[in-house]
């Protein structure tokens, strides 16, 4: 007699390997899904948890563990943090001035709020006293670039050479490096921006409502940008504000009052991702 072989004439072990296949082949499967769901699903993608470094040797007394030690975990821009939870996020972008700075960190510590700034490398140099006092009062720091150019107009190597000058520059000052977050001067990027700054090691974060507080010495008043923040008040804001003007320092206490009152949290942007 012949033997038959067909599909169901295997020997057992042949079956045994079959299965393994076909349990590793779902296992791979199901690991590429969560990959690519974790990545696509939301411009507010989940970041990980702060990572506290061991310290040791001479460094221990000028680096500080913080959030800035993670790597971007997508190239995906942030628009908007977690939409499901009543908070908003304010940033603070410092660039040429600094009017507002001092009056803000009063009012982040009047009402007990985290605060988000977005720093340049020339901001850096010239208010080094004034990064300080931002990192002793526990608020996050990020990358603004070093000289603030319209990163689309600039090739893939000076994106990378001004975002890791700005890098050295706050590391210089504070001992902590501004990844993984970085904000486009101008809110100028493009798909090719974003491909270059993550590289790097950059995530963009843009915004959902520009205050417009920038736009002072074109005659906006603080009752108008204040209108403005209040009437775009929604779960997960990112609101974009200066530290180079003098309407957000006078505007701020009683925006942050408003917005408490209608049962929101003013959190920072690790916080409220
Ligand atoms: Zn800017």
């Amino acid at each position: 007699m012949t033997k038959q072989k067909s599909f169901f004439h295997i020997s057992h072990s042949t079956e045994t390997r079959l299965g393994i296949f076909i349990i590793a082949l779902l296992v791979i499967s199901w690991g590429v899904y969560k990959i690519e769901h974790t990545v696509s699903s939301t411009p507010a993608i989940s970041v990980p948890a702060p990572i506290a470094l061991p310290i040791t040797g001479t460094q221990a007394a000028s680096v500080v563990p913080a959030v800035s030690v993670i790597q971007a975990v997508s190239q995906k821009e942030i628009v908007y943090a977690d939409k499901t939870k009543k908070q908003v996020v304010f940033t603070f972008d410092g660039g040429a001035g600094a009017q507002s700075t001092e009056e803000i960190l009063r009012i982040l510590a009047k009402h007990h709020v985290k605060g988000t700034f977005f720093l340049t490398g020339k901001f850096i140099e010239t208010y080094p006293a004034l990064v300080k006092s931002i990192r002793q009062a526990g608020h996050e720091i990020f990358n603004h670039t070093y000289s603030h150019p319209y990163l689309t107009k600039s090739s893939d190597e000076n994106i990378g050479i001004e975002l890791r000058t700005m890098e050295q520059r706050l590391k210089d000052v504070i001992g902590i490096s501004p990844k993984p977050y970085f904000r486009p001067p101008y809110g100028d990027r493009d798909a090719r921006v974003l491909a270059a700054a993550f590289k790097e090691g950059y995530q963009s974060v843009y915004w959902s409502t520009d205050a417009l507080d920038w736009k002072e010495t074109s005659g906006i008043t603080g009752a108008e940008v204040t209108k403005r923040i209040l009437s775009n008040l929604t779960p997960g804001a990112i609101y974009l504000m200066h530290l180079g003007d003098t309407i957000t320092g006078a505007i701020l206490d009683d925006v942050f009052t408003v917005i408490e009152s209608k049962g929101y949290a003013i959190v920072s942007l690790t916080e409220a991702l």
